[in-house]
C-alpha cells in the first residue's frame, strides 16, 4: 500500500511537473529584471500601463518579470486540454514559436524556420500560422510593438510574447539541435542532481546554479556588464542573436558533452557544469540587454 501510495505521488509529481520550456519561469524572471533596469524610464512606464490591460489571470501579476513567463503559461493553458489526448488551440497554435531548430550538421534558418512564412493580409502576428519560428516571431511582435495602429489587445500580446521570446531565443537549446528534439531526448545525470534532459538541465539546472532568488541574481549580473559587453551585445538583429545562440549550444551544450554510458546516460562533468553555468549567465545577460534594446526601439 505505501509502495503504491508513493508511486501514485510520483506520477502526480511527473504529472504537475512543468512542461519543457526554454528557460524555466526563473530565467525569464531574471532577463526581464536586467531589461528593466535598462529601460528609459518612460518606456518602463509605458510597458507598466499596457501589462496592467492584462487579465488574462496567467501570472501572478502584471510586472514585467512576471509577465516574462505568460507566453508559456499561456501555451500550456490548453496543453491538454483537446479531445482525447489532443492539445488545445493555444498549444497547437504557438508551440513552434518558441524555438528555432537550427540543425548542428548543417544550420539552415529558411528550413527551421517553417520556409519563413509570411503574415498573410490583415493577420495579427498574434494569429499568424502555427507553423513559424522564434525569429519571424519576435520580428513580426516588434513590428507590431512599435506601430501606434496596432489594436490595443494586440499591442500587449505583442508584448507579452516579446518579453517571453527574447528570453527563449537566447537559451542555447531553443535555437540549436541535433535531431533530438533541441536536446529533449538526450538523457543526463550529474553528482548530486536528479537525472534529466539536457534540455531541462538548460533550462533550470544551471539557472537554479546561479541562486534562489531572480532580483539577486539580476542585480549581480547587472554590475559584471560592462559598457564595452553592451555595445556589442546590442549590435546586430534577431538572426545574428540566434546563431550566436546556436553557436553556445555547437560549443558548449553540445560541444563538451561527454560520451553517454552503455545505458545511453551521459554523465556531466564538473567542468562541463561550470562552463554551462558561465555560458547560462552570460546568455540571461545578453538576452535582458537585447530586450531592453528592443522595447526602447519598438517604445521609443
Ligand atoms: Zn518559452
Amino acid at each position: 500500500m505505501r509502495v503504491l501510495t508513493l508511486g501514485l505521488l510520483l506520477l502526480v509529481g511527473l504529472a504537475a511537473a512543468p512542461a519543457a520550456r526554454a528557460w524555466d519561469d526563473e530565467g525569464h524572471r531574471i532577463v526581464a529584471l536586467i531589461a528593466e533596469h535598462y529601460l528609459r524610464p518612460s518606456v518602463r512606464e509605458r510597458v507598466q500601463v499596457l501589462l496592467e490591460a492584462d487579465h488574462s489571470g496567467l501570472t501572478s501579476d502584471t510586472s514585467m518579470a512576471s509577465e516574462a513567463t505568460w507566453a508559456d503559461h499561456y501555451r500550456d493553458s490548453d496543453r491538454d486540454a483537446g479531445p482525447g489526448a489532443a492539445h488545445g488551440p493555444r498549444y497547437e497554435q504557438t508551440w513552434r514559436w518558441h524555438f528555432v531548430d537550427l540543425e548542428l550538421s548543417r544550420p539552415d534558418l529558411t528550413q527551421a524556420c517553417y520556409g519563413r512564412p509570411a503574415l498573410p493580409p490583415a493577420t495579427p502576428a498574434s494569429q499568424g500560422p502555427a507553423r513559424d519560428c522564434i525569429v519571424d516571431k519576435i520580428e513580426q511582435f516588434q513590428a507590431e510593438l512599435a506601430n501606434p495602429a496596432t489594436p490595443a489587445p494586440e499591442r500587449l500580446l505583442a508584448l507579452q510574447f516579446l518579453l517571453h521570446f527574447i528570453g527563449d531565443l537566447h537559451q542555447p537549446l531553443h535555437a540549436a539541435d541535433d535531431h533530438d528534439a533541441g536536446g529533449n531526448r538526450v538523457r543526463v545525470v550529474a553528482a548530486g542532481r536528479r537525472p534529466g534532459s539536457l534540455h531541462r538541465y538548460w533550462d533550470g539546472e544551471f539557472v537554479d546554479d546561479l541562486g534562489p532568488d531572480a532580483p539577486r541574481i539580476a542585480t549581480r549580473l547587472i554590475a559584471q556588464i560592462s559598457d564595452g559587453d553592451r555595445a556589442a551585445w546590442m549590435r546586430g538583429g534577431i538572426e545574428d542573436w540566434a546563431m550566436e545562440s546556436f553557436a553556445v549550444a555547437q560549443a558548449v551544450a553540445y560541444g563538451t558533452l561527454p560520451p553517454p554510458s552503455s545505458h545511453g546516460e551521459h554523465r556531466l562533468s564538473d567542468d562541463y557544469i561550470q562552463l554551462a553555468d558561465g555560458a547560462v549567465a552570460t546568455q540571461l545577460s545578453r538576452a535582458g540587454v537585447r530586450l531592453a534594446l528592443v522595447l526602447n526601439r519598438a517604445l521609443r
